[in-house]
Order: structure tokens, then C-alpha cells, then sequence
């Protein structure tokens, strides 16, 4: 457990579990796929892993978890390999490797990941990778992982954004098959909170990453407390869904407050680190809970997949 609860600032300390930093080529198409839905996202295509780095710092992040993930398999030695020198030059930051469903030799691809890059585990998003991340096929990842008690990230949820469904019985069978995997939701499902409520519930294995779940439930909450109806854009945020999850929310924090992070998807996430703060604060959550999502749990996290993050 961390003594000091807070930074320099009187900030609660940070530790961002997800952040995009990538080759140039797919930063620009990140951040153009970005600009397709919200015109006007003020980042540009040009933007460079040290003006990334600078946000990051400034933004009092004191470790983040560099996240990639190959369109197709034959970027996926080259982006692990671009993880691995990018992530050597940055103190702070904790390389993830991530594979394709083509990837012909999975075990050694993750093995190479792991032993020769020292990453601390692996990242799927099955939704932009558009493959299946729980088929049988991607085993060989899996069974790698859980032998060394090491994580999975893996986007779920905004299904109707994506206009892809949840592998619900596949994620299923790997929680089954795979317990020492530990495993990180990302996005929590949104919005699917009562599913995370039961996977919580079943799987001690499981984690959820609040990544732009808090962003949108605070945007769904102030449109809902105005009594304005929701801008068109927000069509693909489910509300009906939301409105049906909402308790199942709340209940994340009250029963889970242990097993919850806070990542961010900077730089192509709902803006900046103090908006993304105050996105937090904007729900009545105990400072100790804060406290926790923001830092103590990921600390936690890290210990128990053996890995001690270059931290005071
Ligand atoms: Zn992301």
C-alpha cells in the first residue's frame, strides 16, 4: 500500500492503463478515425510520442500502460518490436504486446513479448482488429499468459458504436479455462454493467477499466439532469441500455472498488487529463475510492502479475 496518497500538487496520483502511443502512420489514422465522429478533435495527425509524452507528464500521470494492436498480421512484429524501443526510452511508461488473429506462431510471438521485451502482458481490441479475440484459435496467447500469471487487455463494449457483439460464451470459456490469466475489461462493457457485476462476481481474475465509460456516463447524466434529450451523436451510446444499467453502475463502485482502473485511450480520448479528472470527480464517488481507481489498484495489479513499476 502507497503512503503518499497524493502528488506534489495535492492531486490524487495517477497511474493511466491506457494510453495510445503508435508508429506515425497508424497515429494519424487513429486520430483521422477520431476526427470522422468528433470534428474538430483538437490533436492533430502529426502529433509526436513526445508531445504525447509532454500531456501525459504534465497531466500528472506517473506511469501509463503503452497499448497497440496490429490491423493486420503483418504489422504485428514490427509494432511489438516498436512498443518495445519506444517503451525502453520512457521510464514511466509499461509496454503491452498484442498479436493477429492470422499470427501463424502465437506462442512465440507472446513468449518474444514477454521474455525478450519484458512486457507485462498482452492487449486485444477485437472490435478495430475485427477478429474474434476469444475463438479457440487464440489459445496458444492465452494459455501462454495464464502459465506465467500474466494479463490480458481486452476492449468490450460500445457494441453499437463498433457495430460488433461481445464473444459473450468465448469470453466465458477463457475465463473458465485460463483463471490465472488476469484480465482487464476494457471500457467495463459499457454499457452492459450488470454483466460486469457477474463477472466480478465469478471471476477473481477479472478487472474493469473505467477508459471513456466515465467521459459518457457523466455526459448521459448531465443531459438526463437538464431534460434536454441526447444530441444525435449519442444515437450509438445505447441509451436505452444505459438507462437500464445505471444501478448496475453505481454497484460497480460499491461492491468492486478494488477491482476498478482508470485508464484514459490518450491521447484520442474525451480530451485532457484535468477534463478527464474532473470527469471523475463529477460523479460523488469516496475520495478513498478515487484514491484507489486512480492509483492504488493498478499498483495492486502490477504486484500481482509480478511486476514492481519504477515507482517512489
Ligand atoms: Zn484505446
Amino acid at each position: 500500500m502507497e503512503k503518499e496518497q497524493v502528488s506534489a500538487d495535492g492531486k490524487f496520483r495517477w497511474i493511466d492503463p491506457h494510453v495510445h502511443i503508435l508508429p506515425p502512420r497508424r497515429m494519424r489514422g487513429l486520430v483521422r478515425w477520431v476526427k470522422k465522429f468528433t470534428p474538430g478533435y483538437p490533436v492533430s495527425e502529426d502529433i509526436t510520442p513526445e508531445e504525447i509524452l509532454d500531456g501525459i507528464r504534465s497531466g500528472g500521470v506517473e506511469l501509463f500502460f503503452n497499448l497497440v494492436f496490429p490491423l493486420w498480421e503483418e504489422e504485428t512484429y514490427d509494432l511489438n518490436r516498436f512498443n518495445y524501443e519506444l517503451c525502453s526510452g520512457i521510464p514511466e511508461a509499461l509496454a503491452f504486446g498484442s498479436l493477429h488473429i492470422d499470427t501463424p506462431d502465437k506462442e512465440s510471438e507472446t513468449l518474444r513479448c514477454l521474455d525478450e521485451y519484458g512486457f507485462v502482458g498482452m492487449k486485444l481490441h477485437p472490435f478495430a482488429q475485427r477478429f474474434p479475440a476469444f475463438d479457440p484459435v487464440m489459445d496458444p496467447l492465452f494459455s501462454v499468459l495464464d502459465r506465467r500469471g500474466r494479463p490480458l487487455l481486452v476492449h468490450t463494449g460500445f457494441d453499437l458504436f463498433y457495430g460488433m457483439d461481445l464473444e459473450k460464451d468465448n469470453l466465458i470459456r477463457v475465463l473458465e479455462s485460463y483463471p490465472r490469466m488476469p484480465m482487464v475489461l476494457v471500457h467495463s462493457l459499457f454499457p452492459q454493467f450488470a454483466l460486469a457485476l457477474q463477472l466480478l462476481e465469478r471471476y477473481p481474475q477479472v478487472w474493469m477499466d473505467m477508459t471513456n465509460s466515465i467521459s459518457v456516463m457523466r455526459l448521459y447524466l448531465e443531459f438526463k439532469r437538464s431534460g434536454q434529450s441526447l444530441p444525435p451523436q449519442a444515437s450509438s451510446l445505447e441509451v436505452e441500455e444505459v438507462e437500464r444499467n445505471q444501478e448496475h453502475f453505481w454497484a460497480l463502485f460499491g461492491e468492486y472498488p478494488r477491482r476498478i482502473i482508470y485508464g484514459t485511450d490518450y491521447p484520442v480520448g474525451f480530451g485532457e487529463y484535468q477534463k478527464l479528472r474532473d470527469d471523475l470527480d463529477f460523479f460523488d464517488f469516496p475520495d478513498e475510492t478515487k484514491r484507489m481507481i486512480l492509483f492504488s489498484n493498478v499498483m495492486d495489479f502490477l504486484h500481482s502479475v509480478g511486476v514492481n513499476p519504477p515507482l517512489r
